[in-house]
């Protein structure tokens, strides 16, 4: 049934919210494969000195740096990141001591020599350091890491807490990419999520951005917050459009207050939308921005169609890391800071997720993992078809076959077999010749590609619905 304030969103938007609706089952985000859920305390700290090493072979490829920067002045309501909530500014450094400690243990295990072809400091609020100690968080990196001239290095950053002094020393480290964190414009919706933005701390930060010369800058979003309607929220997106973001990023609300208690509020008040208002809203923002002529990525995100990234996705050469969709090829993902995620070609490596026990470890000289996971040769070829599909929309059998040494079609037989209820409903093309995802099955590219997910089963998905 299509209901009224659905119709004309989705007559031009393109959707087909009949069939999103259908098939919106719980589904891993696949910014990993196995998922982030399947590591497991079990693995020894020398199979994972191994993984370094062999990632570390003579002709290895490039390297991808994340640090994760845990403060913030204030708690959102509606966040799921790994926070440290505190005004204390003096966390900042200390919090680099131990950082700068981590960074010479990993340095200390890999070829100095490789590329770092991207950089990402993410959150938490990576401005809630001062200005000087990011520019000494910064000096590090270039003295420990050999940056490629063209790296790609993006900063998550909240404009109620940024200066220009910050743009400044952001910029001179090397930085030219920023995601802005928003979520929603409607001063009633920013009241009830705790999050107090005036419209005009935004627009200085894309000035001062601009004016720096960052040369692709993303706006994140939610839908399905307290108070959001549909029409709310394709206000939203008219103001934040008529700022010119090369991205956006419109991400659906998960609300998990068994993880995350502060969302209980949302429920006590009864200011949650429906599911169906939720749709609504996936359906207007979808419409605006393909309309606006931004390139639908995939799951939750929308570039310029002169942006990178979308040349990426037409060029077949678009990635899919715990960052979301990249750009940076075959680099293997080394992260520092507490609860950071590490990826190399075999191996998945998370960080003690609590501050304390992060601390412990890298002060008594030892990487601070707490989990992780070898991949076997099958999760490498399953990682390899999820992650093709996800970024290419499209598996060709003969391709994959010699990069991966079995015969697709044959060894993943009844995996293709499943897609036929898709194909069906014209969500994806089967042929001798491989799968195809259509525009119709693009908003459900995580639920089509759980048919080559062999960690999943019933009782073991605890992931958020996939619109
Ligand atoms: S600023 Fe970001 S990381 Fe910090 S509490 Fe708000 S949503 Fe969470």
């Amino acid at each position: 049934m299509i209901l009224p304030q659905e119709a004309t969103a989705q007559a031009t938007s393109g959707l087909d919210l009949e069939l999103i609706r259908k098939y919106s089952a719980a589904a891993p985000r696949y910014t990993s494969y196995p998922p982030a859920t399947k590591f497991t305390a079990d693995v020894s700290p020398q199979l994972l000195d191994e993984a370094i090493a062999a990632d570390n072979a003579p002709g290895s490829g490039p390297l991808s740096l994340y640090f994760h920067l845990p403060f913030c002045e204030s708690l959102c309501w509606y966040c799921g990141c790994n926070t440290v909530i505190t005004t204390r500014r003096e966390a900042a450094a200390e919090y680099l001591d131990d950082l700068e400690l981590e960074m010479m243990l990993v340095a200390a295990r890999i070829d100095r020599k490789r590329r770092v072809t991207q950089v990402h400091f993410g959150g938490g609020t990576p401005t809630f350091f001062p200005p000087d100690q990011l520019a000494r968080l910064g000096r590090r990196i270039h003295e420990l890491f050999r940056l490629a001239p063209d790296c790609e290095f993006g900063v998550e950053i909240d404009p109620r807490h940024l200066t220009a002094a910050h743009v400044k020393v952001l910029r001179t480290m090397g930085a030219n990419r920023a995601s802005l964190g928003v979520q929603d414009t409607n001063p009633a919706v920013q009241l009830a999520i705790h999050r107090w933005q005036p419209a005009q701390l935004t627009e200085q930060a894309f000035t001062w951005l601009r004016a720096a010369g960052f040369g692709s800058v993303n706006v994140d979003l939610i839908y399905g917050l307290p108070l959001q309607t549909a029409e709310s929220f394709g206000r939203t997106i008219d103001e934040v459009l008529a700022l010119g973001p090369d991205r956006l990023s419109v991400f659906s609300y998960a609300h998990v207050p068994w993880l995350r208690p502060a969302q209980k509020i949302f429920e006590f008040r009864g200011q949650l939308p429906s599911s169906e208002d939720k749709l609504a809203m996936f359906a207007v923002a979808h419409a605006k921005l393909t309309a606006a002529r931004y390139v639908d990525i995939g799951l939750d995100h929308f570039a310029r169609p002169d942006d990178e990234l979308a040349q990426a996705q037409r060029d077949g050469t678009l990635h899919r890391n715990f960052q979301g969709y990249s750009t940076a090829a075959d680099a293997s993902l080394y992260g520092f800071g507490v609860s950071s995620i590490s990826s190399t070609a075999d191996s998945y490596r998370q960080n003690h997720k609590e501050l304390t026990a992060w601390h412990d470890a890298v002060r008594a000289d030892r990487l601070p993992v707490e989990r992780g996971l070898l991949l076997t040769a099958e999760d490498r070829r399953r990682r390899t078809l999820i992650m093709r599909l996800m970024c290419d929309r499209k598996l060709d059998y003969a391709a994959l076959s010699a990069q991966l040494g079995v015969d697709v079609a044959r060894t993943y037989a009844d995996e293709i077999a499943r897609l036929a209820q898709y194909e069906r409903d014209g969500l994806v093309e089967l042929s001798s010749a491989g799968v195809k995802v259509t525009p119709r099955g693009v908003p459900l590219l995580r639920v089509i590609a759980t048919c080559f997910d062999a960690t999943l089963t019933p009782s073991a998905n605890r992931h958020a619905p996939a619109v």
